[in-house]
């Protein structure tokens, strides 16, 4: 197989020894005859394989038993409505951490469903750190309080859970679920999106505490209604059943890759080397404060930004690809999930540096 490296934010970069066996077990799933793609989801190769899945998650990341795993569709987009309809209930008010993009999106959705507290933003900083959370104020109104675990755009990840005083904590983890410790119990409900660490775009896991459950809106659609998804073990409806297999050889590969621990040893390791480099170079900048750099997004500009055509086109040559920033931001940005193999990195750092070699005034 002769692969490129692909520093895209996802759809991204999958684990090699997955897209091996499932292309292997494409047409015939452990001899029984027919592919995933062709089962019902109501049978019982199915159901092992989503019981499976849930396992795995529920041992990877240690959920305890009074929290429900939920498979759902519609991407995290969706939980940015889902979120607000089923946890605001009669308080009416939510409290919401403002660190970039994808948090001020979850911010506007649930502008739409009750009242929103931005308790803290780092706009004036141009998320460039995590807001000082010391004097949180939340009021007895409040349900829960939301943040942003890695803005995926911004490049910029909380290194600790925040405090949330009593009330539910809730988390946007699309970005950076899966690639480092996570104390499950500090949260009531944990949503990402599977396309970057979890598996394929398609399938949406949801983590939360039973007693937040049964909450809805009444206007709340059936379809994004927490207890009613749980109660039917993520098969209200037919589930994105071909997504659920994929995500669940990808947790089996985390945990023959020696599960979170192991993972965030090797992110660690990458993230550190490229920034070290980008660091040292008077050619590159990393625009985040140092103590709040995504170890998943590398965003960087070159000093001399005239020079970006040419080095996503030569980047592309090299075999590097989608180093693109996103479209409302630009420079550049290098994804780095926990698929992403550690001689990509190596292999970004040498063009970097052989860029910089070229292109040096
Ligand atoms: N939140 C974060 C942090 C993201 O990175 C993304 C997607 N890049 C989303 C939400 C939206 O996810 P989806 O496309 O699955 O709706």
């Amino acid at each position: 197989m002769a692969r490129i490296y692909n520093f895209s934010a996802g759809p991204s970069t999958f684990p090699e020894p997955v897209l091996e066996q499932a292309s292997r077990e494409l047409p015939d799933w452990h001899a029984k005859g027919l592919s995933v793609l062709e089962m019902t989801h109501r049978g019982q190769d199915f159901v092992a394989i989503a019981q499976k899945a849930e396992a795995d998650l529920r041992e990877l990341l240690q959920i305890p038993v009074h929290y429900k795993v939920l498979f759902l569709q519609g991407g995290a987009t969706t939980q940015f409505a889902a979120v607000p309809l089923n946890l605001l209930g009669s308080r009416g008010k939510a409290a919401y951490i403002h660190t970039g993009i994808w948090s001020e999106k979850a911010i506007r959705e649930a502008e739409k469903y009750g009242e929103v507290d931005v308790v803290a933003s780092s706009e004036a900083e141009n998320f460039t750190v995590i807001p000082d959370l010391s004097g949180l104020k939340l009021d007895e109104r409040t349900a829960y309080l939301h943040y942003t675990a890695n803005e995926t755009i911004g490049g910029l990840e909380f290194p600790f859970i925040p405090e949330a005083h009593g009330i539910p904590l809730v988390t946007d983890a699309s970005s950076n679920i899966l690639s480092r410790a996570l104390d499950v119990n500090r949260f009531g409900l944990i949503y990402a999106g599977a396309q970057k660490n979890l598996g394929p775009a398609g399938i949406t896991v949801v983590i939360v505490r039973e007693d937040l459950l049964g909450k809805a809106r009444p206007e709340t659609p059936t379809i994004l209604d927490y207890s009613i998804q749980a109660k039917h073990e993520s098969m209200l409806n037919t589930p994105p059943t071909y997504s659920w297999y994929l995500l669940g050889l990808v947790l089996e590969w985390l945990k023959q890759q020696g599960g979170i621990a192991a993972i965030e040893a090797r992110n660690i390791r990458k993230a550190q080397k490229l920034y070290d480099f980008i660091d040292a170079s008077p050619f590159y900048i990393s625009p985040i404060d140092p103590r709040y750099r995504s170890r998943m997004n590398v965003p960087f500009r070159l000093v001399n930004s005239t020079f970006e055509k040419t080095f996503i086109e030569e980047a592309r040559s090299a075999g590097l690809i989608n180093l693109e920033g996103h479209r409302s931001v630009g420079g550049l940005r290098a994804s780095i999930y926990n698929a992403q193999p550690e001689a990509a990195v190596d292999a970004l750092i040498a063009f970097l540096k052989s860029f910089e070699g070229r292109h040096v005034a």
